[in-house]
């Protein structure tokens, strides 16, 4: 809600209302920034001497353990690499396990502490911080930057992430907001954001199937979007984490070394240096077709084509993991509506073309490529404000989301696709009589059985009273809020025994997990079919079973020997064939014992009343 100050003095509306701020962040790899919205329009919020509005993602340690964030922390990483922090943004939500092959990446210490299950952290001489406890230091920095310039407390704020960011990598980023003094009022996606700068979304009634191609610093994601009503709906994300800017300077860093015989080995400095030489080249050559400079008193030259050659193979891999994403979406090139540029990257003029001639049209590309995400975020974060009328705008969950059920299947609660926020809840009961605890194990992914599918976290809810299987009416609740994030609430509606979980997996999930699972499930569908049908004949054989057992042990002495001969052949013919693979002969022995003994359940119960009424126990007597 917009808010209206009236000037009690005087009597007067004041025109100049402070309301809440509530700020746009892009919590980048490579860059972050901060931004708001002026008048309608949003605007990229510059540092103390108005020129840069990117802040580098980089935190840098001194002996005291004070930081320093961003430019400052940049020179850092050539002098003292082990206390200077990049690339954080990987390590968000993920397990020492998931990183431990790219540990050569990292200049600094990523480490684990013992359990099987922990998060990576990263160790400063003798301290440990968390991937959470690192970004909420660079949202310290914007925070305090958005103040200085707005001369206001700024408390509130959206943060956009991948949109292949899983609950634990989205929590996390959520918890860096917590931490840094922010109340995270949404996690949104970056395509989303970038679609909502351009205004793409922001038309209820027009429907547009969206590429946002974003390349930046070292990362490359591809996502392609429907928006219908306002509801953004994610069709596929695809990329690679090791692709961006960095490789296209490293290419050229090889270049001069191999054109000019240069000698580094070893010498991090002169390296270092090199390294900013091809970055200027790189954007230099976005504008111009030529570029030199003198290094260690040569001179070393590079022109736009010769960079092209060196630029191709990678942009090549790019283009790939497009068509992928199209073919994910089940799309052709043509259903595409709009292109989106998004990330520094995306000025190289043979990415700009490369886009533009797989896509056959023309690219959005007249915001500028670093801020566009950051912007969207403030425009979503003026949406949540209520200062844009009529627009609701919703994400939708990419992966489903269920429980184990008996024989290790998944029995879905949030189908893939549903509209966030979403609440939905189905009831179970017990299967064993007296059972006290029941496990509640939450699954991620589109397969029938759990097992291929992923575990994002399981909870036991204990001390049900006992009663008879079959009787505890046990509710599983599921809410998956705005940003992604699951609770789970279990309640045994006879008795009000409950307990609420914040799901937050313990692993990561790679993007390429991600688009195998679903890839996976639509190869396996007809065998999980084969094999679902068989565990569900197995499950409801095992319950016959037991309650034929039952049945005959109470109530042997009503039945003539014949009977009880029939009934335990076809008991022991059930028993035999829940062994085997198969599910219609399962079926059929099921049957057959059914309605063999719906005549002697008859004969049991009419015992039963008749003792009943003996004993006049009968209510109303
Ligand atoms: P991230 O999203 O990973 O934080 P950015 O979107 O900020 O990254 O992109 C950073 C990358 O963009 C860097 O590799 C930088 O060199 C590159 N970049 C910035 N400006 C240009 C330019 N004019 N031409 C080519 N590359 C550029
Ligand atoms: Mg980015």
């Amino acid at each position: 809600m917009a808010k209206i100050s009236i000037n009690m003095g005087k009597g007067t509306l004041d025109n100049t209302p402070k309301g809440d701020v509530i700020v746009g962040i892009d919590l980048g790899t490579t860059n972050s920034l901060v931004s708001y919205m002026v008048d309608d329009k949003p605007v990229a919020i510059k540092d103390k001497d108005g020129e840069n509005t990117l802040v580098p993602s980089i935190i840098y340690f001194d002996t005291n353990h004070l930081v320093k964030i961003g430019a400052s922390a940049k020179s850092k990483l050539i002098e003292d690499p082990q206390n200077t922090i990049f690339s954080v943004k990987r390590l968000m939500g993920k397990s020492y396990m998931d990183m431990k092959d790219y540990e050569g990446f990292f200049s600094y210490k990523i480490i684990d502490d013992q359990t099987d299950e922990s998060l990576v952290k990263v160790r400063i001489g003798d301290k440990f911080y968390t991937p959470t406890e690192l970004s909420a230091q660079i949202l310290t920095e914007l925070k305090n930057r958005a103040e200085d310039a707005l001369k206001q407390p700024i408390e509130k704020a959206v943060i956009t992430v991948p949109a292949y960011f899983n609950d634990a990598q989205r929590q996390a980023t959520r918890d860096a907001g917590k931490l840094a003094g922010l109340d995270v009022l949404r996690i949104v996606n970056e395509p989303t954001a970038a679609s909502l700068a351009y205004g793409i979304g922001l038309d209820k009634d027009a429907n547009k199937t969206v590429a946002v191609y974003d390349l930046g610093g070292g990362t490359f994601d591809i996502s392609i979007l429907k928006i219908e009503h306002g509801i953004f709906e994610v069709l596929s994300t695809n990329g690679d984490t090791f692709l961006g800017g960095d490789d296209f300077d490293r290419a050229i860093m090889q270049y001069w070394t191999a054109t000019h015989q240069l000698e580094l080995d070893g010498d991090r400095q002169s390296i270092q240096i090199l390294r900013l030489e091809a970055e200027a080249a790189k954007k230099a050559l976005s504008s111009q077709d030529s570029f030199s400079t003198t290094f260690q008193e040569m001179e070393l030259s590079i022109t736009k084509a010769q960079f092209n050659e060196l630029a191709q193979p990678l942009v090549s891999r790019t283009i790939d993991a497009c068509k992928k994403a199209i073919k994910d979406a089940q799309l052709k090139v043509s259903d595409i509506n709009e292109v989106i540029m998004v990330g520094g990257s995306t000025r190289v003029s043979l990415v700009k073309d490369s886009v533009a001639a797989y896509f056959e049209q023309e690219v959005n590309n007249n915001i500028n490529p670093d801020e566009v995400v950051a912007l969207g975020a403030a425009v979503q974060a003026d949406v949540l404000a209520g200062n844009q009328k009529d627009i609701l705008l919703l994400d939708v969950t990419p992966l489903s989301l269920g429980i184990e059920t008996m024989g290790g299947l998944i029995d879905v609660i949030i189908p893939r696709n549903s509209k966030i926020p979403i609440k939905a809840g189905r009831q179970y009961t017990t299967s064993i009589d007296g059972q006290k605890n029941l496990k509640v194990a939450v699954y991620q992914g589109e397969r029938d059985l759990v097992a291929d599918n992923r575990k994002l976290g399981e909870f036991v809810l204990r001390n049900i009273p006992p009663m008879p299987a079959g009787i505890p009416k046990i509710e599983i609740h599921f809410l998956l809020n705005a940003d992604g994030i699951l609770k789970v609430r279990a309640k045994e509606l006879r008795s009000g025994v409950e307990q609420t979980v914040e799901v937050r997996s313990p692993y990561g999930i790679s993007e390429e997990d991600m688009a195998r699972m679903l890839v996976d499930s639509i190869k396996n569908a007809k065998e999980d079919m084969k094999v679902r049908g068989l565990i569900e004949a197995r499950t409801e054989a095992n319950n016959v079973i037991m309650a034929t057992a039952k049945f005959l042990e109470q109530n042997q002495d009503i039945f003539s020997d014949a009977e009880v001969t029939a009934l335990s052949e076809l008991y022991q013919l059930l028993v035999e064939s829940v062994k085997g693979e198969d599910k219609d002969l399962i079926n059929k022995y099921m049957d057959d014992l059914n309605t063999f003994a719906q005549p002697l359940a008859q004969k049991a119960m009419d015992r039963t009343i008749s003792e009943a009424m003996k004993g006049k126990k009968v209510l109303g007597d």
